[in-house]
């Protein structure tokens, strides 16, 4: 199995988070849950393709997680332990369950971390997850851009607010970039979401791609324009990491047709919305390692039902 792994060819590759996290909901409270935006992003992208990690954890980080990534076709040879702790993230999430409140961050081991990409990786996809724009920077300039086909981002309010002008940097050197409204707003100076949007595609990214929660997504491609509505589930139990596993079904399905189009990314955007419904069904990644390809599909033929018009 590790050999086979060993020899794997990986198109995707992501660098961001490796976490544990503290999260309350209206529906329960746990401590040491799995999470980070690469996990997440991951282990979604994990069901359309072979993805490569890049991450660091502290020596408390426990080893039933890393054999949690090692359940899917996920490259753990840049997952690497450092002395120290692991990222930690405590949030809560009141009645309205699209917004997570931060209680605290705690970056421990990242502050330190200096990714090394092997010399044989190049990646025809990458994706800059949640992480610290240096972070992200210090990946990119690894990257051999003239074989790396598409490269997109996320970021959020911590390191909008922390490390702008990092972030503009990042921002003029990728192809997309995944934020929530809130993010968007607070990026482009803007309440009007189409204005924002093409503040931002002005930064950088041609394409835009603006989550509303259980409101939906947005998608600007150049002067294209498309709306998806959220998959509606009666019960949501826990929304951490549904827009990183969003991002990760859209990475995933872009990377499995290889296509770049209006037309590919609003089924990519499809994907998303269905990845990240299951997510938020449990607790962390709980719902994901029940998943199969088929739930993926049968929800995404009930989806187009729910849509057609
Ligand atoms: P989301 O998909 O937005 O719900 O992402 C949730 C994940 O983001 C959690 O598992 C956290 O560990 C991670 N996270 C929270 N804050 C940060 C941060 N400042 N930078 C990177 N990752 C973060």
């Amino acid at each position: 199995m590790n050999q086979a792994k060993s020899i794997m060819h990986y198109p995707l590759m992501v660098v961001g988070t490796v976490a544990i996290d503290s999260v309350e909901t209206p529906f329960g409270k746990r401590d040491s849950v799995f999470g980070g935006s690469a996990s997440y992003f991951s282990y979604a992208a994990s069901f359309f393709t072979p993805v490569e990690l890049i991450a660091v954890v502290g020596e408390d980080f426990p080893k039933e997680y890393r054999k949690v990534l090692q359940e899917r076709p996920i490259g753990l040879d840049h997952l690497i332990t450092n002395s120290g702790k692991t990222f930690h993230w405590k949030g809560k999430y009141e009645t309205d369950l699209n917004t997570a409140h931060t209680l605290d961050t705690q970056l421990n081991v990242l502050l330190d971390f200096k990714p090394k990409l092997k010399a044989d990786r190049e990646p025809e996809y990458l994706f800059l997850a949640n992480i610290d724009p240096n972070l992200q920077l210090d990946v990119l300039n690894q990257v051999k851009r003239q074989k790396c086909r598409f490269i997109a981002c996320d970021t959020m309010n911590f390191w909008i607010t922390g490390k702008k002008p990092e972030l503009e940097k990042v921002l003029k050197r990728v192809d997309m970039i995944v934020l929530n409204d809130g993010e968007t707003r607070l990026l482009a100076h803007e309440s009007n979401l189409f204005k924002a949007a093409r503040k931002i595609q002005a930064m950088g990214p041609g394409t835009v791609i603006i989550k509303k929660g259980e409101h939906g997504a947005l998608l600007f491609h150049g002067q294209q324009f498309f709306v998806l509505p959220a998959y509606p589930l009666e019960e949501v139990f826990d929304p951490t990491g549904a827009g990183d596993t969003f991002a990760g079904g859209v990475m995933g399905y872009l990377v499995k047709t290889n296509e770049i189009s209006f037309e590919n990314l609003k089924q990519a955007l499809v994907y998303g919305a269905v990845v990240a419904s299951f997510t938020v069904e449990a607790f962390g990644l709980d719902r994901l390692r029940n998943l199969q390809t088929a739930d993926i599909e049968n929800r995404r033929l009930e989806f187009r039902k729910l849509c057609h018009f």
